[in-house]
């Protein structure tokens, strides 16, 4: 396993859609203490289950017009066409600050964005298996109807065709694996098995 950058302290997790970014992110809130993992704004509206404060901020369009506005986003996307998502600059700020290890799991568009302003950070691209895959999982899902489905996959094309603007790439077969490898770029040591 290649050793990543953790001089950096930050690192960013992205891929395309339906590749399981959340699915990860969720296994190392859950699993690993020790990264902090950003909580990022949102003008979605929370889905059962969700806290505000853990797992989104979630604001209102004008509240998030604030955010944009007064600069206290380090990057920000429309994403799926819909909603706002964003990350506070102040929070990741302070944890590297504290030498805490830092996870963004955002968009790719962010990811862009994050590049550009802090180059130096670590940046991950989560890979489907395959792709029949990855058509499998976003079909399965069954929460888009055949239209979305077909939008979201043309967007899936364009995202994969991305993966070489990232330092490294981890193939999404397993979350655990997946979650250990990502802790192990991150320079953190991954749980026994
Ligand atoms: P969901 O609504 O399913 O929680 O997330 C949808 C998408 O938004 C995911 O692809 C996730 O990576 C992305 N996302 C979540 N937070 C952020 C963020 O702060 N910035 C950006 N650019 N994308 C985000």
């Amino acid at each position: 396993m290649a050793a990543g950058k953790p001089h950096t302290g930050l690192t960013v997790l992205a891929g395309p859609t339906a590749v399981g970014k959340g699915t990860v992110s969720t296994y190392i809130r859950d699993n690993y203490p020790q990264v902090w993992l950003s909580v990022s704004a949102t003008t979605r509206p929370p889905r059962p289950g969700e806290i505000d404060g853990v797992h989104y901020f979630f604001k209102t369009a004008e509240e998030f017009d604030r955010l944009t506005g007064e600069g206290e986003l380090l990057e920000w996307a429309v994403v799926h066409g819909r909603n706002r998502y964003g990350t506070l600059r102040s929070t990741v700020d302070a944890a590297i600050a504290e030498g805490r290890s830092v996870l963004l799991e955002i968009d790719l568009q962010g990811a862009r964005q994050v590049k550009a302003a802090v180059p130096d950070a670590q940046f991950v691209f989560l890979a489907p298996p395959s792709w029949d895959e990855m058509v499998r999982r976003l079909v399965g899902r069954g929460t888009e109807t055949p239209q979305e489905q077909q939008a979201r996959l043309e967007t899936a094309k364009l995202e994969l065709a991305a993966e070489p603007e990232f330092d490294h790439t981890i193939i999404n077969d397993d979350v655990r694996r997946a979650a250990d490898e990502l802790v192990s770029l991150m320079g953190l040591t991954p749980n026994p098995r």
